[in-house]
């Protein structure tokens, strides 16, 4: 359970462990600089209570109690800076403290310890992410956009985690929270004083309203299926026979050296999973071992994998060799991948061509002509492939893309629960009660959506996927 209880001082190593230039140690509360000032020596003798916010200082880091004896008698146990953001404006509202130690493991555990063993707890994984939250310096939205940054495997996954982390989506669900209230007032009304002399309940009025709103919400709901895409990746298996350019495609599309290639057949005997970013799309690729006959056991376990990643995939990439005719094998794969979403690749094009195409046109609606080898026509296959993805609609860099499961599914309950009051409009039969009740729900789902009602499981879900110092 998480600990809601902001009084304590957290404390954790914000950088990722591991040898690396310089790591952080990092403390949030009311006690931090209670605590900076017992272990830290600045070059100019000044207490970190005593320095401004949002300034660096150098010096040393040494036991407690230290401070006041001898430099030779002092125990030292890095040389860092620190770096002081005083309450309220600071990544938590609250007091905060970095010190920017060398990076070895050793040291900033024992710069860590040292801030533990002075009054500061170690903090749960996001907890200075969630005192923001619960510190009203951001909504929930807002934090788990944090996490989305994080993991961001694509420029266009980036962007859409600090839109969200700047309040694009949280104002825009509010705008929607904000139409509702207002109908939801203009029922009340009604129902408070049914007698009264407020002229009757514009019942045509209303409707437009939730209809408006409800086209609203329903066109954020369209985008977001993109915004999975572009969080999440999508599947996308390499197939095709032994020798016909599968790993030498992945390289290309790679751009590096990833998969082994040699003129052998068969020798991708396992599966190797890569993300590309193409067009902004996090691409899950693999290349398979051929699904052709297995030859041996370990054939047999890598073709059964093979079938595992195929069924997964959203998209196959089908390759065959240009240079040599179709032949029985080619005929099973395709009829293998034929309830499959197939881009079909002619490869080797720098060869001289003895493939059917004209056959292949007539299966697939895509057939690329490529040269792995020479890194010839890939953009192409990167087109088709986003093509395929996008299916010709374009996602505009103004429109908010909700990516976030939670976000979408407390959406979407907000969304039929709106539907379901405007067409209940139409039928008399229905309570004002039963109509305000509904708009009520959808105001709650919002509320969940934007962290303005919580339960602690909440949290928990939601920070608890974060890593610890964030
Ligand atoms: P895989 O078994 O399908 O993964 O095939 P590889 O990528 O290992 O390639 C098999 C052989 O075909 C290697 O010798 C590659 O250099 C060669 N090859 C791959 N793509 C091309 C291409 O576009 N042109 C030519 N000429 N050779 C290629």
């Amino acid at each position: 359970m998480r600990n809601l209880n902001l009084s304590d001082t957290i404390a954790a190593v914000a950088t990722s462990i591991g040898e690396s230039g310089i790591g952080i140690v990092r403390m949030s509360g009311k006690d931090a600089l209670k605590i900076a000032d017992k272990i830290f020596l600045s070059k100019d003798k000044r207490k970190p209570s005593e320095f401004k916010t949002y300034t660096t200082h150098y010096g040393w880091i040494v036991e407690a109690g230290n401070l006041k004896l001898k430099t030779q008698n002092r125990n030292i146990i890095d040389e860092v800076i620190l770096t002081v953001m005083r309450a309220p404006k600071s990544y938590t509202k609250e007091d905060v403290v970095e010190i920017n130690c060398h990076g070895g493991i050793v040291a900033l555990r024992a710069v860590l310890d040292l801030v533990l063993i002075n009054g500061a707890r170690l903090a749960k994984p996001g907890e200075f992410t969630e005192r923001a939250f619960l510190n009203g310096r951001i909504d929930l939205a807002q934090a788990e956009a944090v996490l989305d940054i994080i993991r961001a495997k694509t420029d266009s996954a980036l962007k859409i985690g600090i839109e969200q982390l700047k309040g694009a989506l949280s104002r825009q669900i509010s705008k929607i929270r904000a139409g509702l209230l207002d109908v939801l007032s203009l029922l009340e009304a009604n129902i408070d004083f049914p007698e009264e002399e407020i002229g009757a309940v514009d019942y045509k009025r209303i409707q437009q309203r939730l209809n408006k709103i409800d086209a609203q919400m329903i066109s954020i709901l369209e985008a977001a299926k993109y915004g999975r895409i572009l969080r999440e990746g999508i599947h996308v298996v390499i197939c095709g026979k032994p020798n016909v350019g599968k790993s030498s495609l992945l390289n290309a599309l790679l751009k590096q050296e990833r998969s082994i290639v040699t003129p052998f057949a068969g020798t991708t005997r396992d599966t190797i999973e890569e993300i590309i970013d193409i067009k902004g799309i996090p691409i899950r690729i693999v290349d398979t071992a051929g699904i052709i006959e297995p030859r041996d056991l370990v054939e047999k376990k890598a073709v059964l994998r093979s079938k595992k990643y195929i069924d997964l995939a959203v998209m196959v990439i089908l390759i065959f060799d240009g240079s040599k005719k179709l032949d029985k094998n080619d005929s099973i794969l395709i009829k293998k991948l034929k309830n499959k979403n197939t881009i079909a690749v002619v490869n080797k094009i720098d060869l001289k061509q003895k493939i059917e195409k004209n056959g292949l046109s007539k299966i697939f609606a895509d057939v690329i002509t490529i040269s792995a080898k020479k890194a010839k026509n890939i953009t192409a296959l990167e087109e088709a492939i986003a093509a395929v993805v996008y299916k010709g609609q374009i996602i505009s860099s103004e429109s908010i893309i909700l990516s976030n499961l939670r976000h979408i599914e407390s959406l979407r309950r907000a969304q039929k629960l709106v539907a379901e009051a405007a067409n209940s409009m139409d039928n008399s039969q229905l309570s004002i009660e039963f109509i305000a009740q509904n708009i009520k729900d959808a105001l709650f789902s919002l509320d969940e959506l934007l962290g303005k009602k919580f339960s602690e499981e909440l949290l928990d879900k939601i920070f608890d996927d974060f890593c610890i110092g964030k």
